[in-house]
């Protein structure tokens, strides 16, 4: 650590390079629960800090990860090589057309623009909950989304420019024009290589419409592919996998956002519904009639918030129970196998002809459905759960379900050889998994 203290200092004052022990474990982790110890922290101010970091990088192969908030919960702005803090310095933000678009640096909150903006009635479109503490380079980075923006006002959809390094110190910005040319001419193999993405995935009417379907939801799992749809421009399709790629294409150093408005009346109202299924059927009617956001709480959420003040006394008053509904019938029923609290209540899932596949694998995992057709309720009781227990093991042994399986001698064993059975044939050549670490760690 010393050394690459010392190496780092041709590059930034000793002052923006820390080392010690206790920075070092203070940047070890994020808002998620991952802990990687980072070979140094650094804290560029300009491009060419950041383009000379790059270089670093490529020299020693110590990867480079950088970190607006660090409130990523997954991981994205921890490292073990070097991190780049950027929430000291790039605070630079500018409103521009009368708050229609806002130029941001990294190192802002969303809290700060959106207050800035609030002069204007308008605001960012991303709203993570952590808006007050995320900074623009990791809303950007990691295309958050909150309550309202859904998958229309995210960072993505939002972006109007974005000036960006690439990891071989290149710069363009989208605002200029003449940077179209410039990256065909100086980064060509990049831009031929988006050129024959992009073109595959439009020639690929299954591909397309894969795409399309996971993108009308929130995803950001993976690259934002979806820009290969919508850009034309290789610049473009960049700039906006940029958005969402978590710090691994390149380093944003400005943007430009559209903003959205800001409704200086807004109201908010409480709900209540007998049970889940009903609830989820005002979803639609509710978006609808204009609702920017409608967030479902369940039981257990009100009780935990009903002695609080400003809560309304009616919340204590609703029954004890939330009844078990068919939309969120995997997670009550996995809940109730396990506990005994939940004995007599029946599952009021519809008829099997109704929904044959929640029912199909209900009883596939040995759980109890209510069959209407039958007239036959489910109670849960000391039989139906060691029904529930004998399913599980015939689908491990083979036993006839229903019946008390004798255990035969060497019975474990067979499973055992079964199991390296099944592992020896996933190593195999022509198996997908063959290679996983841990197939490779149980041979
Ligand atoms: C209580 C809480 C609530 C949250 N709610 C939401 C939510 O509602 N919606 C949501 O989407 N997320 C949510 N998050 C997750 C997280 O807060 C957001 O994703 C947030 O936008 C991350 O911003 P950050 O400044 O902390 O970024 P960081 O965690 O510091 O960084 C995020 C990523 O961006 C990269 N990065 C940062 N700056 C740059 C840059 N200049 N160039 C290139 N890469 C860069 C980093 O390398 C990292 O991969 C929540 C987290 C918490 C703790």
């Amino acid at each position: 650590m010393e050394a690459i203290g010392r190496a780092l200092e041709a590059i930034l004052p000793a002052d923006r390079i820390k080392t010690r022990l206790i920075d070092i474990l203070s940047y070890a982790a994020d808002a998620g629960f991952y802990h990687l110890e980072p070979k140094a922290v650094v804290q560029p101010v300009s491009e060419d800090e950041v383009r000379a970091l790059f270089r670093f990088s490529h020299q020693h192969r110590i990867p480079l990860t950088f970190r607006a908030a660090g409130t990523s919960l997954s991981g994205q702005s921890v490292t073990d090589g070097i991190l780049a803090d950027l929430s000291r310095h790039w605070q630079v933000m500018k409103i521009e057309n009368e708050g229609a678009t806002v130029r941001v640096q990294p190192g802002i909150t969303g809290g700060i623009v959106n207050a800035r903006l609030r002069q204007y009635g308008k605001k960012i479109g991303p709203d993570p909950a952590s808006i007050n503490s995320a900074m623009m380079g990791g809303i950007l980075s990691n295309n958050a989304s909150g309550m309202c923006c859904g998958v229309a006002k995210n960072s993505y959809h939002t972006l109007q420019y974005i000036r960006f390094i690439l990891p071989n110190g290149m710069t363009f910005t989208t605002e200029n024009k003449e940077d179209y040319t410039r990256f065909r001419e100086q980064c060509g193999d990049l831009y031929l290589t988006l050129i024959g993405l992009r073109d595959r995935v439009r020639s690929d009417e299954h591909i397309r419409g894969r795409i399309r379907a996971k993108y009308q939801t929130k995803n950001t799992v993976g690259y934002s592919v979806n820009a290969l749809l919508d850009f034309d421009e290789p610049l473009d399709i960049l700039a906006h996998l940029l958005i969402g790629a978590e710090g691994t294409l390149g380093f944003i150093s400005e943007a430009v956002m559209r903003t959205i408005p800001d409704y200086p009346e807004k109201s908010t109202g409480l709900l209540y519904f007998p049970d889940i299924h009903t609830a989820c059927s005002a979803i639609v009617p509710l978006t609808e009639s204009g609702a920017e956001a409608v967030e479902l709480m369940d039981r257990a959420s009100l009780r935990s918030v009903e002695h609080l003040p400003g809560i309304p006394a009616l919340v204590k008053t609703l029954p004890k129970r939330q009844p078990p509904s068919w939309l969120n019938t995997r997670a009550t029923r996995r809940r109730s196998c396990r506990s005994r609290k939940t004995n007599s209540s029946p599952c009021q899932a519809p008829s099997p002809s109704s929904c044959p596949q929640l029912h199909g694998k209900s009883r596939r995992a040995g759980l109890p459905v209510e069959d209407p057709e039958r007239h036959v309720p489910f109670r849960w009781g000391r039989k139906a759960k060691r029904d529930h227990r004998d399913s599980g093991r015939h689908r491990r042994t083979g036993c006839p379900p229903g019946r008390r399986h004798p255990r035969p001698a060497g019975a474990v064993h067979q499973i055992r050889l079964r199991k390296r059975h099944h592992l020896r044939a996933c190593q195999r050549r022509e198996h997908p998994l063959r290679g996983h670490p841990v197939l490779r760690h149980a041979r």
